[in-house]
């Protein structure tokens, strides 16, 4: 005997993402706003100022990495619970990628799952963490390993948020806009090279053609089954760094603009991409004062940490290499001779 259960996918996930000042925003339900004390201090009271709900809530959650774990997601679901928040409820994440991810993954569980809006304050949460769905928390296994795929139903990205981020932060957020560049979009990477960050329209701009870029693959591969992964361009090697110096030297986005270095020589090595190619994009992380260069202490247990990556099968590791600029290729292909070249070339 069996039963058929036909799912056909009848609800729209499809939203707009605002790239401008902050609008006046109207909810006629009850909405709690998630952030943290750095954000909060700088930004919460204009945000309040342009919003208005049945009832409005605020869940401060301690600012960290570290604090992106199951601890939190209890702190904002009690929250809700004890504001008898219900089903057609709202949440919105105020602040950077780590608020966002756990405030769209409370969004997610919660009582099956409610409506949340973005509102991401950091270059990188602006440019990529808010846009694509990708929520959750990191448990003692591992980063992100816990979580789920959860459309918010709004993004409204304030570039003015970004006046108060600190420097290196800023730069970390330029290294995920190089790496959709490189592997998309080489007109973009072109404007970027002549590019003037400081300059507020071009700075908006920017945003804007990152955020398209990722719309366009998320809309393409939401669940990452293909496409998406080659947003991982750089993060193959950035991982393994950031393993390696326990997340405590190099921000993400440091360690991923390192990671792409990497990636880029091992395509030069294939003939994949030109070695004045893989120049240009060292020169462009450098215009931000991004790290290029990490001097690996002992290149046999630096290739034995590609398999700790979730992202890698077991006996496999996925590479995402450049075809020149503007295009990728996502191999598992790449030999371990190749591979162990690159790597004692930043050997010591
Ligand atoms: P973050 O959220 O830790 O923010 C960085 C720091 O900047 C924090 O101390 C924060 O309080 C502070 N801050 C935020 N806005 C500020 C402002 N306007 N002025 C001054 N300080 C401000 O880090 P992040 O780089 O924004 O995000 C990283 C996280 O995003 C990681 O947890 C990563 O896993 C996640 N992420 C998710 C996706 C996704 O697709 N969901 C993609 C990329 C990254
Ligand atoms: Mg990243």
């Amino acid at each position: 005997m069996q039963v058929h259960i036909e799912l056909k996918k009848v609800v729209d996930d499809s939203y707009d993402i605002t790239i401008d000042k902050l609008p006046k925003i109207y909810f006629d339900t009850k909405v709690a706003v998630v952030t943290n004390p750095t954000v909060s201090a700088l930004h919460l009271d204009y945000l309040l100022s342009n919003i208005s709900a049945k009832e409005l809530h605020v869940v401060t959650l301690k600012d960290g990495e570290e604090y992106k774990n199951q601890e939190s997601i209890d702190a904002i679901l009690d929250s809700l619970f004890e504001h008898r928040f219900n089903r057609k409820s709202m949440l919105i994440a105020f602040g950077g990628g780590v608020i966002g991810d756990m405030t769209g993954f409370a969004a997610s569980i919660y009582q099956r799952g409610i409506d949340f809006i973005q509102i991401p304050t950091t270059l990188l949460s602006q440019v990529d963490a808010s846009v694509g769905g990708k929520t959750g928390m990191n448990n003692k296994y591992g980063k992100n390993l816990v979580g789920a795929f959860h459309q918010p139903k709004a993004v409204y990205i304030d570039p003015s948020f970004l006046t108060t981020l600190p420097k290196r932060e800023f730069a970390a957020g330029v290294a995920e806009i190089v790496k959709m560049a490189v592997t998309f979009n080489k007109e973009f990477f072109e404007f970027l090279e002549s590019a003037d960050l400081s300059d507020a329209k071009v700075l908006q701009d920017v945003i804007k053609q990152a955020v398209e870029t990722k719309a366009n693959v998320v809309a393409e591969d939401e669940k990452e089954r293909g496409l998406r992964a080659a947003l991982n361009y750089g993060h193959t090697f950035g991982h393994v760094i950031e393993n390696e110096t326990k997340y405590k030297e190099f921000l993400h986005g440091e360690a991923v603009a390192i990671g792409m270095v990497m990636a880029n020589e091992t395509a030069v090595k294939m003939n994949l991409m030109s070695e004045k190619e893989a120049l240009r994009v060292k020169a462009l992380l450098e215009k931000y004062d991004l790290p290029t260069h990490y001097e690996i202490s002992d290149v046999n247990t630096f290739y034995e940490t590609f398999f700790l990556d979730k992202k890698s099968s077991d006996s496999a590791i996925t590479f995402i290499l450049p075809l020149g600029i503007g295009d990728v290729v996502i191999t598992d292909k790449v030999d371990r001779g190749t591979v162990m070249c690159v790597l004692n070339k930043f050997g010591k």
